[in-house]
């Protein structure tokens, strides 16, 4: 018989290196990348005798009948149901209880801002299986906040951590070391430990981001990154579809990225924060003139969105707008040397 039977190994997550805690159990394969050689029982060879058959891809395996199978490899029709069972497994295909979904949402992670009001908001911290945006003006808070979930997603789980280390993708050249050590102070953490614990990269341009973030996933997988930061979304979306007829493609682009960094969420656990700047609305005559950039995709795709604002000094006020299960609100915060605050 072709098939022959095999132990199919699960993918074995690296263990951390140097100085990082304990890690998350082990994650398992994204579906999307799993192939025939993937399913339970055939070796190469089946997998070759399927491809031969025309059975390029799981997905055709799924839908194919027990009969056709068993004729075209064969095999007998038992061992081939099987084998379209195992593919329809493998690709989750069909509907998710509301009960299945619940035990997913059982993993939600938090990670605290370092302000009770501002985590309140959000129902306790900036979720993972989830995009926060926070948009707002210049110096309204945005990459502060970063910078104290960078440093926070650290700590231990019961303490507003994680337990777990970040990728920061900067656009704009604003991250600095030395706030990260200032805040990684005050929070009596080794400030060493924490900066080797931020996964740093520069993106060039809007298609460098991408690529950034889509790379990003091999380091998620092996490095029990938690937290993935983007400061800012749109800066080099913008200034690369600057011109008259570009904004269809710019968003088409975006939609990409933010699908990347939604699938990132979803498969491993992982909490997104977008920053993202506001322009003005020389059509509004009153209320706020201002609006977040991005459009719809971004709105669309975010699950929390904050608005912040400056008030007095160092203190900002930010908007709880449209989450699927928090009720509108404000939370007052202030930023202060040791990072964010009530
Ligand atoms: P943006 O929304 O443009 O990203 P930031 O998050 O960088 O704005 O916020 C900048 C503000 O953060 C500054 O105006 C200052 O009030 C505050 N800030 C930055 N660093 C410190 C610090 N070391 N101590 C106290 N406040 C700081
Ligand atoms: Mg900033």
């Amino acid at each position: 018989m072709a098939f022959k039977k095999k132990k199919t190994t699960e993918e074995e997550m690296e263990g951390l290196q140097g100085d990082a805690e304990p890690q998350e159990p082990v994650v398992k394969k994204d579906p999307s990348e799993m192939t025939l050689e993937d399913l339970p029982g055939i070796g190469p060879k089946g997998a070759q005798k399927l491809k031969e058959a025309g059975y390029t891809e799981l997905i055709s395996v799924a839908a194919a009948s027990a009969g056709e199978i068993s004729a075209a490899c064969g095999i007998s029709d038992g061992t081939a149901e099987k084998i379209i069972q195992s593919a329809r497994s493998m690709l989750d295909m069909g509907f998710k209880t509301a009960a299945d979904l619940q035990e997913r949402r059982k993993e939600v992670g938090r990670i605290t801002t370092g302000s009770k009001n501002l985590d309140a908001l959000i129902g306790g911290g900036v979720e993972t299986q989830a995009i926060t945006e926070a948009y707002g003006m210049f110096g309204s808070g945005k990459s502060q906040i970063g910078f104290s979930l960078a440093v926070n997603v650290q700590l231990p789980k019961g303490e507003g951590g994680l337990n777990g280390r970040c990728i920061f993708i900067d656009t704009e050249s604003t991250f600095r070391p030395e706030r990260i050590i200032q805040l990684a102070a005050a929070r009596g953490l080794d400030p060493k430990k924490v900066l080797k614990n931020i996964f740093i990269a520069k993106a060039y341009n809007s298609d460098h981001q991408i690529v950034l973030a889509e790379k990003a996933k091999e380091l998620v997988k092996e490095q029990n990154v938690k937290l993935i930061i983007v400061d800012s979304l749109m800066s080099h979306f913008r200034s690369d579809y600057s011109g008259r007829g570009e904004l269809a493609p710019r968003q088409q682009k975006l939609n990409r990225h933010m699908h990347a960094l939604q699938k990132l969420a979803d498969t491993y656990n992982v909490a997104i924060y977008l920053t993202n700047q506001v322009m003005a609305r020389p059509d509004m005559m009153f209320g706020d003139p201002t609006t977040h950039v991005g459009g719809n995709i971004v709105g669309h795709m975010s699950t929390f969105r904050l608005y912040l604002r400056k008030s007095k000094a160092n203190t900002r006020i930010a908007r709880l707008i449209d989450s699927p299960n928090m009720p509108e609100g404000e939370a007052v915060f202030t930023l202060t040397e040791s990072g964010i605050s009530d």
